[in-house]
């Protein structure tokens, strides 16, 4: 599982991985590995026959850096990928609202001292005193920041805070509180050429290679399992058919958003005619696999000889 194949100056949820250390991956792929399509891996499930050291790469989100670098290094190579599109962002200058709500609370040269705000009923209070102005040291801390670290600062923990109540909110909720966050930080809507997705036409041209294939990841990348069934099943079909509309092909695997989802959402895809479904949770693929809770493993910004060691630990793992 990757997500973004770029060097940003801060990378809290692991997930960019640096083009040279992906094109380390992808040679490793090639020469020790058997790359397969998904759908040729969740047939390969059907049938009870997986062929050892089967690999099948996904990618999350839909970023412009999938198509910009991670596309031409897999096309150079041969090799299949699928790439799980969150459409509301398609052709929008918007960035993810993870991304904006970082930038924002870890990254603005200065804030206010105060921060207060209620969201979901918790009312939130938080004294930012003297880090109200990002020292070099503290912006340092924050680009090496890993958010599953204990918060080294109190803009990260406030950070970590928001987040946790924003991300079970759906879209339209998650962003009037991130306007006013916007407004207490006195920002304008963070549009960062390099946090981008994918536009319309960069989608039609990865869908009209013969090596990949466009994956469902809902409209808005709702924590579907927080949702209501009808609300899920929206999401679902709605971001299914703008694919279908926009590449002519009808998707029929999903990976759901922040590996969230419940037996609603497991009927809700089932329904929707969906092949698979991928997980977040580390494990191997084997025939006995459940097509709707298919494991995956985050691959870290790593060399080719490292990524090596973690795939024969993976391999380990089931
Ligand atoms: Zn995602």
């Amino acid at each position: 599982m990757y997500h973004r194949i770029a060097a940003p100056t801060s990378d809290i949820w692991n997930i960019a991985v640096e083009s040279a250390n992906f094109e380390q991956h992808v040679r490793v792929l090639k020469v020790s590995y058997h790359v397969v399509s998904t759908t040729e891996l969740v047939e390969s499930i059907a049938r009870q026959t997986i062929r050892k050291n089967s690999v099948a790469l996904t990618f999350d989100d839909g970023y412009a850096d999938n198509f910009l670098v991670a596309k031409p290094i897999l096309d150079h190579y041969g090799l299949p990928a699928t790439f799980f599109i969150t459409s509301h962002y398609t052709d929008q200058k918007e960035e993810f609202w993870w991304d904006e709500l970082e930038h924002l609370v870890l990254f603005s040269v200065h804030l206010p001292c105060l921060f207060s705000h209620t969201i979901s009923g918790q009312f939130i209070e938080v004294s930012l005193g003297a880090e109200a102005s990002l020292s070099p040291n503290a912006q340092q801390q924050h680009q090496h920041w890993d958010a599953s670290e204990t918060p080294p600062t109190a803009r990260c923990a406030l950070f970590l805070r928001l987040w946790q109540l924003l991300r079970p909110l759906p879209y339209l909720e998650q962003q009037l509180h991130l306007q006013r966050i916007r407004q207490w930080a006195g920002a304008i809507p963070s549009q960062r050429l390099a946090y981008r997705s994918m536009s319309l036409n960069q989608l039609q041209s990865l869908s009209s290679s013969p090596l990949h294939e466009l994956g469902i990841h809902t409209v808005s990348h709702p924590a579907l399992a927080s949702h209501s069934p009808d609300f899920q099943r929206q999401e679902l079909l709605s971001n299914q058919s703008f694919l279908e509309k926009a590449t002519g092909k009808k998707p029929n695997v999903i990976a759901y958003p922040y590996g969230s989802y419940n037996q609603e959402t497991i009927e809700a895809v089932t329904e929707a005619g969906c092949k698979a479904a991928f997980t977040t949770e580390e494990r191997t693929v084997n025939r006995w696999s459940d097509r709707y809770r298919l494991g995956r493993f985050q691959v870290p910004n790593c060399t080719g000889a490292t990524f090596t060691q973690r795939l024969q630990q993976w391999q380990k793992r089931d």
